[in-house]
């Protein structure tokens, strides 16, 4: 690992006017950015890491003028374990249940949940072996004729067919949630972007951080799921996952692990709305998930789990 300096922050402010210095990143829980540094990833490596766990005040779940507002560095655990997530915002508290294992629950966060990089073998090959177009202009998508068993099925975006891995995404944007930052409010579903030459998959400036989540209480009656499937049951990213959310005439589905970016499934949204959930209805939402996917050499196989996930997820919402 490349030598670094650790500065411990002491308010949003200091953590970002020290990420405004460059050479820097954000640390939270660790558990991805270590794994980043360790294997030398990136062609550049950070001079500093900011500490935000040091900054008091970011740790907390509470409702709020009808809202969920969760700070950045709450661990998952604690919002697996919240009751007031698993009453009325499911499948968040499920998603976040099923990221990993419990000691990266414990100490993983949400707001690094959201930010972590891609674990394309080629993205996290060490010491930066491939040219990737994640990292640099010129550099290229080895998995688009390479090993692709885990990318997307619906196709590139910047030329990348690398797969959004966090649990919690599609579940914030399932819920409408927001992602509140140190300068402004985005809707979830405009926070993940992916760009040639950039490593993220969300639309923050480098001295940019989040600060707190917050999600709209859902109408009353409202119930969702989420549903994951991966090689292991456990200490595994999704391969395919489902999030739903499902008010009487109105359905938001959101796939997990299948594109770059949480994907809407529209048609199987269409499908769904204002019909009695049964096997019947759920099957035909869950075929009409995969439309327009593009499956690629070695992943086939995801459009059947897709549609299978996307059918538990609307089951589970009955
Ligand atoms: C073996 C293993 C299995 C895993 N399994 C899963 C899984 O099943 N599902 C899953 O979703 N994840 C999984 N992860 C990834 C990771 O553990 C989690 O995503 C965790 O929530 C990351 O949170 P953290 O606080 O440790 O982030 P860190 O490692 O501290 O940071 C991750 C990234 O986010 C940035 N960052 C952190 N906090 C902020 C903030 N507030 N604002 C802006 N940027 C920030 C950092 O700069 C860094 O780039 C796994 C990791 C490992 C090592």
């Amino acid at each position: 690992m490349n030598k670094f300096t650790h500065v411990n922050a002491t308010s949003v402010d200091d953590a970002v006017a020290t990420l405004a210095q460059g050479k820097a990143a954000a640390i939270a829980g660790g558990t991805d950015l270590i794994t980043v540094l360790k294997g030398m990833v990136s062609p550049t490596a950070p001079e500093k890491l900011v500490n935000l766990k040091t900054i008091s005040g970011l740790d907390y779940i509470k409702e709020e003028s009808g809202m969920l507002k969760i700070g950045a560095l709450t661990t998952l655990t604690a919002i697996a374990k919240s009751s007031i997530v698993n009453s009325k915002y499911t499948v968040l508290a499920q998603a976040a249940k099923a990221v990993g294992s419990p000691e990266l629950r414990n100490t993983g966060t949400i707001g690094g949940n959201i930010c972590q990089k891609s674990r394309c073998i080629y993205f996290r090959n060490e010491h930066n072996a491939f040219n990737c177009l994640r990292k640099n202009p010129q550099g290229m998508c080895y998995a688009i004729a390479g090993t692709n068993t885990k990318h997307s099925i619906f196709g590139a975006a910047a030329g990348c067919v690398d797969v959004c891995p966090s649990d919690t995404a599609p579940a914030l944007v399932a819920l409408g949630a927001s992602i509140v930052t140190s300068k402004r409010t985005i809707a979830a579903a405009d926070f993940f972007e992916v760009k040639a030459a950039d490593e993220g998959i969300n639309v923050l400036d480098t001295d940019e951080i989040v600060t707190e989540i917050q999600v709209p209480e859902p109408a009353s009656g409202t119930k969702s799921a989420y549903v994951k499937f991966a090689f292991r049951k456990s200490i595994d990213f999704p391969l395919v996952s489902c999030a739903a959310v499902i008010s009487g005439s109105d359905a938001s589905i959101v796939l997990g692990g299948v594109y770059n970016l949480p994907r809407r499934a529209t048609a199987a949204e269409d499908s769904i709305k204002g019909k009695t959930i049964d096997d019947a209805s759920a099957t035909a939402a869950g075929d009409a998930a995969t439309n327009g996917s593009a499956a690629l050499g070695m992943n086939k196989y995801k459009i059947q789990i897709t549609k299978a996930m996307t059918k538990r997820a609307i089951l589970a919402c009955k």
